[in-house]
């Protein structure tokens, strides 16, 4: 115990009003209906959160095929394809819509450039369950998927065309703006939306990691492989400077010998993760070090966002 370190635990970090709505939609309608409710896919990208609603009684599906009518059906935090969504209405009883708000603004916004015209260029990740969703909004091939700067020349947009650009909702915000200029250079006059689509708790969080990585000898953040926004912190704390940092399940996965020469650890964590699995992070290292534990922060974040109609209580 000789060995002191300090850790520089991160905020805002954790779960974001999106997720903190997936999660109490899960858990109200098995309150309401009882179990099993079925959720399309992970309802968010933790283990420990699929891991504590599956003990309660949801039932993760990858195939929507697998939905039985009678049980409710919960649309995951990332959003669905129109297909999925009709498909559910179609063959289930009740359907609950968890998809974050911040994405259905994003699924809004396609339809209108869509409306109007547009060619629409989404940036994003291929295979992620947000931009499947964003992409199922509109007819196949009215979007067009790009990841990188080089994918931008790989568009074939003809220039006197209307155009205009969205991004999923966690993406880096400088890798983003970098593609995003690369666009405005081929297409000066390409439409976007009026407001980011990044959403701010990914920016929040980066933002907070920027800052604060740089001062670290080593970084966790604390997430899931799966967890889009959780990998982007990664990257965020490399960029800023501190090229030793990991990305951590839970607490489980540390190996404390590794941080033995640092005298100062960052910790924070994605949108998804649960407190408790940062708390069990930092009580690991208090078995094993003298810890010296400074909160920094940006800012607090007050946003909420409404229940769905059906699970809402009404005061009388
Ligand atoms: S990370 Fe952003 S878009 Fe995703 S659920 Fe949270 S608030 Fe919504």
């Amino acid at each position: 115990m000789n060995n002191s370190k300090k850790i520089l635990l991160v905020s805002p970090r954790g779960f974001c009003a999106g997720v903190t709505r997936a999660i109490e939609i899960v858990e109200l309608a098995l309150q309401k209906y009882g179990s099993p409710v079925y959720v399309n896919h992970e309802i968010v990208h933790n283990k420990y959160v699929i891991e504590e609603l599956t003990n309660k009684g949801a039932i993760f599906l990858d195939n929507i095929d697998d939905a039985p009518s009678d049980r409710p059906f919960i649309l995951s935090a990332h959003g669905v394809s129109k297909d999925v969504e009709s498909y559910a209405s179609k063959n289930s009883d009740v359907v609950i819509d968890a998809t974050c708000p911040l994405v259905t603004k994003v699924h809004v916004q396609a339809l209108k450039f869509f409306e109007k015209g547009y060619k629409i260029i989404l940036i994003g990740h291929k295979n992620h369950p947000e931009v499947i969703g964003t992409m199922g909004q509109l007819p196949p091939n009215s979007i067009f998927l790009v990841e990188t700067v080089e994918d931008v020349e790989k568009v074939s947009v003809n220039k006197n065309e209307k155009i205009a650009y969205l991004t999923q909702t966690t993406l880096s915000i400088d890798d983003t703006k970098t593609i995003i200029n690369a666009l405005k250079l081929k297409y000066p006059e390409i439409g976007a939306s009026p407001k980011e689509d990044i959403c701010y708790a990914t920016s929040n969080r980066q933002k907070a990691i920027k800052e604060y990585a740089k001062m670290c000898d080593s970084f966790i953040v604390v997430g899931s492989n799966n967890s889009s926004n959780s990998n982007r912190l990664v990257e965020v704390a490399k960029k800023a400077g501190c090229k030793k940092t990991i990305l951590l399940e839970n607490d489980y996965h540390l190996k404390i010998s590794d941080f033995y020469s640092d005298k100062i650890i960052g910790v924070s964590s994605g949108a998804s993760v649960p407190d408790i699995l940062v708390q069990n992070v930092i009580n690991r290292f208090k078995g094993h070090y003298k810890i010296d534990l400074e909160e920094v922060s940006l800012g607090e974040e007050h946003v909420t966002f409404k229940l769905p109609r059906e699970l809402r209580v009404e005061h009388k």
